[in-house]
């Protein structure tokens, strides 16, 4: 199988070398230029089986014999090896229909865990075998480098440079990127915004003479393994529900629009999912494109809920170019287009969306009432990102047969002030989140501007020096 550009301008690519680049040189994002299929027969023998003979069936789909199975199944091993529940992401019910899915057993807490355990591995792999190295270069506003640095720890084929923006990420957030002590992993506290942080890896990544030296790569979550990663658990909650033979639904909470997406690839690969539920927080570009047909960023809003604090949703490249019939050159010309006027949706494009797809919004007040509402009604108690979720799916509409699925993406004692805040219960802190708490930070700050990241990393690397 190949890796096509959604912009038409990139040679085709095999799983390794698409996984290794992350974004295609021509802006776009890869694509399998077909999505494999599993039959109801496939699909119903995988019943019962642990998480990872689900996240195999689906990783194999993807790699196509680029990484071999056994290879494969090690990697995914270890990697859930590290989730802290046996069921890895096991399915809590909160009511007769209604269910919810806990994806944050992981390292740092957060659904990030399931696919950068994974790819961490599957990279560190193929680097290996190639005889290479690589630095890893990624722009976060908390979760993404948390995961990355719980994932990528010790990995010798690899240095992981993490760029936050000082003082803007939660102290949780930032003491689980730097108490990892690993000396592969650089956190980098950027004296300036999360933009800068993203602007500065953009400039670096088209830096020929940098990028060849350092051998750059990204992880961020246009990278495809961690879409193909993340179709595990759709597959693996929804057969635990009875399908093939039942239907479901997923309320996913969005930012980037990479977990959902993961949601539409199941489907396109057989899964009966019923609808999918795009939940976002004020900053709600997606909400908005559901009822206008119209994606125009706005300007960045804070939340509680900060993992979706984003206004450009960059996965959903990849539902454009389905929805256009794979026409990159529209795909192209209307996503270059966005930070000037945004882009519209044909009408036949959102008609075809709304089949599958509808939205919802919940400000800060909404996701707390929430929180209260969720923890009066049934016990439990969830994270802002969980509670946006949850409020999406209490106003969706379906028929009564269908299980109704919210991720879980995040561990309320990651946004403990929120969450008691909401339902007065300040959560229990879990020991592996203890431990960061406490243990010896270790970061360097550096000035907002490219060329003093550039200079910091030569410094430091190893890929640099070598
Ligand atoms: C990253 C993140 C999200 C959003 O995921 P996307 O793939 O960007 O849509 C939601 N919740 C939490 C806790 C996150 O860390």
């Amino acid at each position: 199988m190949q890796y096509v550009s959604t912009r038409g301008g990139a040679a085709p690519l095999r799983f390794s070398d698409a996984t290794l680049a992350g974004l295609a040189p021509d802006g776009g994002l890869f694509v399998p230029e077909a999505y494999p299929t599993l039959s109801s027969d496939a699909l119903a023998g995988l019943r019962g089986r642990p998480f990872e003979d689900v996240a195999l069936a689906v990783l194999s789909a993807y790699a196509d014999g680029d990484i071999d199975d056994a290879a494969l199944k090690s990697d995914i091993d270890a990697a859930m090896a590290t989730f802290c529940h046996k069921a890895r992401t096991p399915l809590v019910q909160i009511g007769p229909r209604d269910f919810v899915l806990e994806l944050f057993h992981g390292p740092t807490l957060a659904f990030k865990d399931v696919a950068m355990q994974t790819i961490a591995r599957l990279m560190d792999r193929i680097l290996e075998e190639r005889g290479r190295r690589a630095t890893i270069i990624t722009a976060t506003s908390g979760d993404t480098g948390a995961a990355a640095a719980h994932a990528f720890r010790g990995k010798s084929a690899i240095d992981l440079v993490i760029l936050y923006p000082d003082g803007r990420v939660s102290d949780v957030q930032r003491r689980q990127m730097t108490t990892v002590a690993d000396e592969n992993v650089h956190a980098l506290a950027v004296e300036g915004d999360f933009d800068d942080c993203q602007r500065i890896v953009k400039e670096l990544f088209v830096d020929r003479d940098f990028n060849e030296r350092v051998g750059m790569s990204g992880v961020n979550s246009i990278n495809w393994a961690r879409v193909a990663a993340q179709i595990s658990y759709f597959i693996f909650s929804a057969l635990a529900l009875g399908a093939p033979h039942r239907r479901v639904a997923f309320s996913v909470p969005t930012g980037n629009f990479g977990d959902i997406l993961a949601g539409y690839v199941a489907r396109e690969m057989g899964l009966p999912i019923e609808r999918l539920v795009i939940a976002t927080n004020q900053n709600d570009i997606l909400d908005r494109l559901t009822r206008t047909g119209r994606y125009e960023p706005g300007r960045v809003a804070p939340s509680t809920s900060p993992s979706m604090d984003i206004q450009v949703s960059s996965n959903f490249e990849r539902l454009v170019f389905d929805l256009s019939g794979r026409n990159a050159a529209s795909v192209k010309e209307r996503l270059l287009a966005v930070p000037r006027r945004g882009f519209a949706l044909t009408n036949s494009e959102r008609t075809e969306m709304l089949k599958l797809f509808s939205s919802g919004r919940a400000d800060d007040r909404e996701t707390g009432e929430t929180i209260g509402a969720v923890y009066r009604e049934t016990g439990m108690v969830v994270d802002p990102h969980t509670a946006v979720g949850l409020k999406a799916a209490r106003e969706c509409v379906l028929d009564d047969d269908v299980a109704l699925i919210t991720l879980a993406t995040a561990h309320p004692a990651k946004f403990p002030d929120a969450v008691e805040a909401g339902c007065g219960i300040r959560p229990q802190v879990p020991e592996r989140l203890a431990r960061a708490l406490t243990e010896r930070e270790r970061m360097v700050k550096v000035p907002a501007t490219t060329e003093a990241v550039a200079q910091t990393i030569l410094e430091r690397t190893r890929a640099a020096a070598a």
